[in-house]
């Protein structure tokens, strides 16, 4: 008697029939559902002894993800950088699972290991980087980051006689990593992870948090020909602005240090030829790492990283024992090439949704984008209360709202207080970050389902919640001067 009954395939039917009421869901319904948080289950609720059975425990399970998930796949969504999901990459991702492949080894799964063979050489291609580098996929950017930055410091130590990932960190100075104020978080968060620190960045940074070249020249001059490391962004998160890469490469040719570019949605920027000189010179990079969930629009989760130097992944990476594999490049062992030992077939959706759409499909929905931004953009100039707090080179609006008659210091409070009412809103949702030391709204466009109505209701919404918020300041301001009259 096996454990529990093989209901499988009846399961299939029940589970399309919730898919298709989550993909179908009307234009209007709500990004932020009402019971997002009240809707939820208990957290304190015990194991079952008896389970409810499979049909039990999916339909409870789909009927919470309709009434409580964030619609953050659909076009209404902007907040963070969270793309959606690909009609292609959504079946792909269903069958990965089905398959339910670990591409840690070439034995374990050909296929597996030989479609990301070629879902890397399609990413290189598509965001025209050399063919000889090496690659992996990974969960997301901060992982790649994680790679690119671990294979600089086996380099780094190399340069200074240690085999850093056989005798590790101790014993040598402290990494040189340095950088612009457009740093990624989840760049130092891996900093941390590697044992090089987060606390080891040198920054460089004008005012703006642009690079100050001249600053991180002088300061590579200063180590005396010993070897550092630059970390640049491609694409930073506020407003999608682009360390200048050939300027970078340059200074890191000219000392000797390892370049990685942190292109977590940026990279994107090399599809369209519009955008393309804001990534010029990666391919001059030792090390560059982006995103599958966000601009490529496959599910959560997958990034990807590109190393030029193919024989450092594996030193850095390799898992060893008796009973796994050895190495033979033409029967890649992934496992052995990043930092998951068993891995999800994450190149089945990667592949799939390349080769549903192709190149000039990606093109479209960049373009469609950029174009989307600067609809969005044009619209926040025009309007007298709204302002544009930096250019938009790509998909990312950074704005404030700002009518005349709010004084500047009551601004990051009504600012923050329509970020918060956006989200309880729910028919568009964003947040709000810190922006030059202002509170700002930054839209990111990344669906592909996402057109000119989804734009223009961020507006609309922002001009009606800010009129709401901006009375209800008033009130407690006009409260208070009573009182004070009163008292
Ligand atoms: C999102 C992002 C990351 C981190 O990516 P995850 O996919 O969340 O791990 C790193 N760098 C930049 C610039 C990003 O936008």
């Amino acid at each position: 008697m096996p454990p529990f009954p093989d209901e499988s395939v009846e399961l299939l039917e029940l589970v399309a029939g919730y898919q298709r009421k989550l993909l179908t869901a009307p234009p209007d319904a709500l990004v932020r559902p009402e019971a997002t948080e009240s809707g939820l289950p208990p957290g304190d609720l015990a194991l079952p002894e008896e389970g409810l059975g499979a049909a039990g425990a999916v339909t409870e399970l789909s009927q919470r993800l309709l009434e409580t998930a964030i619609r953050s796949a659909g076009p209404r969504f902007f907040h963070f950088v969270i793309g959606g999901v690909t009609p292609a990459a959504l079946a792909a991702d269903m069958l990965t699972s089905t398959a339910d492949q670990n591409t840690g080894m070439w034995v374990s799964s050909p296929v597996g290991a030989h479609t990301e063979v070629l879902a890397l050489r399609w990413l290189r291609e598509l965001f025209g980087l050399p063919a000889e580098w090496s690659g992996v996929i990974t969960s997301g950017a901060t992982m790649a980051n994680f790679v690119g930055l671990a294979c600089a410091r086996r380099w780094w130590a190399a340069r200074h006689g240690v085999d850093v990932d056989v005798d590790g960190l101790s014993g040598l100075p402290r990494v040189p990593v340095l950088a612009s104020g457009y740093l990624h978080s989840s760049a130092v968060k891996s900093l941390g992870m590697l044992g090089i620190g987060r606390s080891s960045v040198r920054f460089h940074r004008r005012e703006d948090g642009s690079v100050d070249l001249a600053g991180m020249r002088a300061d590579l001059a200063s180590l005396g020909g010993a070897p550092a490391i630059i970390s640049a962004s491609a694409g930073e998160v506020n407003t999608g602005a682009f360390d200048p890469i050939p300027e970078l490469a340059d200074l890191a040719e000219e000392f000797g240090a390892w370049l990685h570019v942190d292109g977590a949605f940026g990279l994107f920027a090399a599809v369209s030829e519009r955008t393309r000189h804001l990534v010029a010179g990666v391919e001059r990079a030792n090390s560059v790492g982006s995103d599958g969930h966000k601009w490529l629009n496959v599910a959560y989760d997958c990034g990807f990283a590109f190393v030029r130097q193919p024989e450092l992944l594996g030193p850095v990476f390799t898992n060893t024992a008796a009973y796994l594999p050895g190495v033979d490049p033409e029967r890649p062992n992934y496992g052995n090439l990043g930092p998951e030992s068993s891995r999800r077939a994450r190149a089945f959706a990667v592949w799939a949704t390349l080769a549903a759409y192709g190149r000039s499909g990606y093109r479209r929905m960049v373009e469609r984008h950029l174009d989307l931004a600067q609809r969005l953009a044009e619209r926040v100039r025009r309007e007298p209360c709204l302002e544009l707090l930096a250019d938009v080179p790509l998909n990312i609006v950074c704005f404030r709202y700002h009518p005349d008659d709010v004084a500047d210091a009551e601004l990051d409070a009504l600012n923050s207080a329509i970020a918060d009412a956006v989200i309880t809103d729910g028919r568009v949702h964003f947040g709000s970050t810190l922006h030059r030391g202002m509170v700002a709204f930054r839209p990111a466009i990344v669906n592909w389902r996402t057109g000119p109505a989804d734009i223009d209701l961020i507006v609309d919404v922002v001009l009606e919640l800010g009129l709401v918020c901006g009375a209800s300041f008033d009130e407690s301001r006009d409260r208070g001067r009573s009182w004070q009259d009163d008292g």
